[in-house]
């Protein structure tokens, strides 16, 4: 027997994604390609106090990985101190943080003397010309200098992620695992999702899996796959090691979600709880909060959710023959929380 809590599908909530912004210093164009958007009033913002009471009543449910995201979270002032508030939880034993790494190198040290324990830097590029084009960015040197500053900030086990994207960087697959081994870091290629934001998705532009293995077998020779093991499980990436022993991992959202397998949810910076990246609805958790609610509560508010959690957004999404963009901008604009930038990705 075990108390587990388990969603419809005997899924267990394990892993929590704060996103503690929504804004962005990058304009990807996969993520944020408008020329404006509606934000999160910021009143509606939750504080750190809060953010570190939901955590543990999160973590009182079984979640033991955060992932702070946003948004950048860099943005949000004195984000060590957070890290620091939520790294004293004792039942939390993963505490790690996805960035664009324009604002790392000089956060590095304080974040990781805080208690962050892992960093995952988004990398798409390593063309500074395509990354203007691609984000509105001229700042690539500061995400090299943030992936510098990381290693040497005591971070291992760095990961980059790369959204691979047909016509713009899939010409780099190589150039990525080969940068990513000089720095002591994984890639991870993510397939072009089609999520709120990504305004100008289209089918083409998705780079399979399948595609990308047969490339990097063409370059380098048999590619096998690693067999995960324990927590490695329930990881969206799928792993591989190249005849050399390098190792680097894919992400199949389109073409192989990974759906049966999500423990994740995440937490938007205006408290409201999404079960799955596609949900249409969020869960209001600011409400209860600053209406003055009790742990316990929360805790019903959220076991209840979670058992009655039936989500399987991106498998889904596979059903739909004629798949285009999640939703028009009108329809963003609409609802905010509907986009990746405020969800965290
Ligand atoms: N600003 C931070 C960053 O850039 O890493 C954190 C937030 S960002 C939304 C988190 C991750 O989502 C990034 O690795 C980004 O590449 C990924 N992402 C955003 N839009 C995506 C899309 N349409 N398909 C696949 N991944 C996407």
């Amino acid at each position: 027997m075990t108390d587990t809590l388990r969603d419809t599908l005997a899924r267990p909530l394990g892993s929590l994604r704060l996103s503690v912004t929504d804004r962005c210093n990058l304009r990807c164009r996969y993520c944020m390609p408008e020329d404006e958007y509606v934000w999160l009033p910021r009143t509606a913002i939750l504080t750190f106090e809060e953010i570190e009471r939901l955590v543990a009543v999160f973590a009182g449910q079984g979640v033991r990985k955060v992932r702070l995201t946003g948004g950048e979270p860099l943005l949000r002032h004195d984000l060590p101190t957070l890290v620091d508030m939520i790294a004293r939880n004792p039942r939390v034993d993963d505490l790690a943080m996805t960035t664009n790494g324009l604002l790392l190198a000089k956060q590095a040290a304080a974040l990781r003397q805080a208690g962050l324990e892992r960093v995952t830097v988004s990398l798409d590029t390593l063309r500074p010309e395509r990354m203007l084009a691609f984000a509105k960015s001229a700042r690539h040197g500061d995400v090299l200098a943030g992936i510098a500053a990381a290693r040497r900030a005591g971070f291992t086990s760095l990961k980059l992620n790369s959204v691979v994207i047909r016509g713009f960087n899939n010409d780099e697959l190589a150039d990525l695992i080969e940068f990513a081994r000089a720095h002591d870091a994984e890639v991870r290629f993510i397939e072009y999702m089609d999520v709120g934001g990504a305004t100008r998705w289209s089918r083409d532009q998705v780079v399979s899996q399948r595609e990308m293995l047969e490339v990097l077998g063409q370059r380098y020779g048999v590619i096998e796959p690693v067999h995960a093991i324990g927590d490695d499980e329930r990881a969206p990436a799928e792993r591989f090691r190249l005849p050399d022993g390098t190792t680097f991992g894919i992400i199949a959202s389109v073409t192989a979600p990974f759906c049966r397998t999500c423990d994740r949810s995440r937490v938007t910076a205006d408290g409201t709880w999404f079960l799955c990246l596609y949900a249409g609805r969020g869960v209001d958790l600011r409400e209860p909060l600053r209406r003055g609610a009790d742990d316990a509560e929360l805790a019903t508010l959220i076991r209840e959710t979670w058992q009655g959690r039936t989500d399987r957004g991106a498998e889904e999404r596979l059903g739909i023959a004629d798949r285009g963009a999640l939703y028009r901008i009108d329809s963003l604009r609409a609802d905010p929380h509907r986009e990746m930038h405020t969800r965290g990705g």
